[in-house]
């Protein structure tokens, strides 16, 4: 996707894209591509591939919920997306972005030195870690091709405040979908919306599910990530 058609893609999803903004996407892409030849951040490095499959397709989300001065949690951010993206857009958000993985999280933090980004903070640990003692704190949380959704909601659902919204972003998930009605009901969260699209250009399927909170989680969730994996619930 050139530049072009990025700006023109953004309009249709009522994103004004400003210069600064531009050039703040600019900068992030020379530090992936310059920190990517040490570790391995992504397979995604051609420039055009870039601006499609990580930077707009993190602003995606934007087609479910409206961004402005919300705490927003990302988890399983990787080299930040969609999490440094939505912070470039959208400087009101208060960020956090958690990754279980160190060399990411260093590479993140160089990314907000560089950007000189502001409200933004990078959480080396695990999710089912941070959420056993972080409850209610985020009014969005969400990830991007992280691990399956049942997983997901049990240790990203302790992390929403009540009437906040966890925000999946997917692939076809499908698959994902048979037995989630009990995690609705033990997580006390409930689908409100779905929207499926394909991404411009190479026409990749996308699900975005957003859920919301209705009250506080109980506290033996999210259980140890070996029984969240062995046992649904
Ligand atoms: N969200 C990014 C994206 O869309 O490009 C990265 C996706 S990458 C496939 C998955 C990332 O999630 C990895 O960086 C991995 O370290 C992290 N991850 C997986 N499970 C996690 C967990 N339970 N807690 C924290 N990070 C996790």
């Amino acid at each position: 996707m050139n530049k072009e058609l990025f700006i023109e893609e953004l309009k249709k999803i009522d994103i004004n894209i400003t210069d600064y903004q531009l050039e703040q996407l600019e900068n992030y892409y020379n530090l992936l591509i310059e920190e990517n030849k040490k570790y391995n951040l992504t397979s995604i490095t051609n420039k055009e591939d870039v601006y499609l499959k990580h930077f707009y397709d993190s602003l995606t989300i934007l087609k479910i919920i409206k961004l402005n001065n919300q705490a927003l949690c990302d988890i399983g951010t990787g080299a930040g997306f969609p999490g440094i993206v939505l912070k470039i857009m959208y400087p009101n958000l208060k960020v956090t972005l958690i990754d279980s993985t160190l060399k990411k999280c260093n590479f993140l933090n160089i990314v907000i030195e560089k950007l000189k980004l502001k409200e933004i903070e990078v959480i080396n640990k695990r999710a089912e870690i941070y959420s056993k003692n972080v409850r209610e704190k985020y009014d969005i949380v969400t990830s991007r091709a992280v691990a399956p959704l049942k997983h997901l909601l049990e240790y990203s659902i302790p992390l929403v405040k009540v009437n906040g919204y966890y925000i999946a972003m997917k692939g076809n998930i499908k698959e994902e979908l048979i037995g989630i009605n009990n995690y609705e009901k033990k997580l006390n969260i409930k689908e409100i919306d779905r929207i499926e699209f394909n991404l411009p250009i190479e026409n990749s399927y996308r699900t975005l599910i957003k859920y919301k909170k209705t009250s506080p989680t109980n506290l033996i969730y999210p259980r140890k990530y070996n029984e969240i994996k062995k046992k649904n619930l």
